[in-house]
């Protein structure tokens, strides 16, 4: 399971560049570069959302990804090392990307 830094802070998941979600999906099925990729886990920070962020954000999640043409990617499932996901000021999904992202078929 990669390790997960993330940049996202206007996340209710996020806890000092950590997630607090032992799993999490990337979307990007027709990704060709990171900005293309998301992370469709992304839950914004706000009244009413759960912002009660516990301090047991591990360094590890599980990453389901669907852009499969990463160089990462095995049956959706991500074999990076260590990943991180950004996007400092998103307010939505499509705000974030997985920076890691490495087009294996593009050139
Ligand atoms: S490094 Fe590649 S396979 Fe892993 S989450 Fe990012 S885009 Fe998906």
């Amino acid at each position: 399971m990669p390790e997960l830094k993330c940049t996202v802070q206007t996340c209710a998941h996020n806890s000092q560049m950590l997630c607090e979600l032992d799993a999490i999906k990337v979307g990007g099925d027709t990704a060709k570069n990171a900005g293309e990729t998301c992370c469709d886990s992304f839950v914004q920070r706000g009244e009413g959302s759960m912002s009660n962020v516990t301090n047991s954000a591990s360094d590890r999640s599980e990453i389901d990804c669907k852009a499969c043409d990463c160089k990462y990617n095995d049956n959706c499932k991500c074999e990076a090392g260590a990943i991180s996901v950004e996007g400092s000021t998103a307010k939505r999904a499509d705000g974030t990307e997985c920076a890691t992202f490495e087009c294996e078929k593009c050139y």
